[in-house]
């Protein structure tokens, strides 16, 4: 999985009685009127220059996101026995346009199999939390990517030794093109990690998606796989690939400690200094969620319900930690 250490501390949270009306109020008011959504500090007072990012969701019915435009106003609460001129507390950002383009349907990047969602669509996922600074730019390239490990028919990511790519339930599973697309970027050369470990290569822009590849789909969209097998890659760059072509085998290589295939749909193909896109899969099946990524180091792995294929999805991304099959 990438691990990512810099969110140890929780910023902000939301109080249950703030948000459900403001849910309710969103849906039903003129956009003109202001939702009161209150967020309180919780780790203390930010000193100057500080800042803070905060992450929500909000539902918004599908029958009135036309037109509908989305604004924040920021009210800062000065310290506790300090004046501030009041002017000076209350920030308003312009209303922006709520996208309405639906997500760019995909096919599945595996023939078949049982795979943990990891780190995938949720707050508090590290990926949607991933802002890079590149070329001036801030960034979310991963907002929603997943890291996609396989699972055998027990719910386990290994067997026997897990320091061992090899062992590894996932390693060297073929990696299937999402779509009709132009290979865009083919990068390997780099080593596979020693599972449960740190790389022991730098990370850098250039190093973080390991070994990978990048499709340009017809309307500019890339499709980024990361963490590819040292020699997988089967396409070259500039090649047209058909939907379901095999393209690499699935590796342990770049930021990265155990084999895991990182997927992920952005405007540009740089693994940070692009803008992700929503994305969803064409039909997979969920068999249950897992508690936490701590099954993917246990030898006894998930013990959920066996894969029965019964709740199938369409058009729609897994959640974190969500068990699928393809
Ligand atoms: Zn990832």
């Amino acid at each position: 999985m990438v691990r990512h250490h810099r969110f140890h501390k929780r910023l902000a949270f939301f109080r249950q009685k703030d948000i459900d009306p403001s849910l309710v109020v969103l849906a039903t008011k003129s956009v003109h009127q202001s939702v009161p959504l209150e967020i309180v500090e919780e780790a203390g007072d930010r000193g100057a220059g500080d800042f803070v990012v905060v992450f929500f969701d909000t539902l918004i019915p599908k029958a009135t996101t036309s037109g509908l435009r989305l604004g924040h106003r920021i009210q800062v609460a000065p310290a506790a026995g300090t004046q501030t001129d009041p002017s000076r507390t209350v920030l308003e950002t312009p209303p922006l346009a709520v996208a309405t383009k639906l997500p760019l349907i995909v096919d599945a990047p595996f023939k078949s199999g049982s795979w943990l969602a990891a780190n995938a669509l949720s707050n508090n996922a590290d990926h949607r939390r991933t802002i890079a600074v590149v070329n001036g730019a801030s960034r979310i390239a991963q907002r929603y990517a997943i890291d996609f490990v396989k699972l055998d028919p027990h719910g386990r990511a290994y067997s026997g030794d897990p320091s061992r790519n090899e062992n590894w339930v996932g390693y060297g599973e073929p990696i299937l093109a999402v779509a009709d697309a132009i290979v865009e970027r083919v990068f390997d050369g780099l080593p596979d990690n020693q599972p449960l470990t740190p790389p022991s290569i730098r990370i850098g822009l250039d190093t973080i998606a390991g070994n990978h590849l990048v499709l340009v789909l017809p309307n500019g969209e890339r499709v980024l796989y990361g963490h590819l097998k040292p020699g997988s890659i089967a396409v070259k760059k500039g090649e047209h690939v058909k939907r379901g072509d095999i393209l690499a085998a699935l590796g342990n290589s770049g930021q990265s400690d155990a084999p895991h295939l990182h997927i992920h749909i952005a405007d540009g193909a740089s693994a940070l200094g692009a803008n992700g896109l929503t994305f969803a899969f064409r039909t997979f099946r969920v068999a249950g969620y897992a508690p936490s990524l701590q099954i993917l180091e246990k030898p006894e792995g998930w013990n959920g319900p066996a894969p029965s294929g019964r709740d199938v999805r369409e058009n729609e991304l897994p959640t974190d930690l969500a068990v699928i099959e393809f």
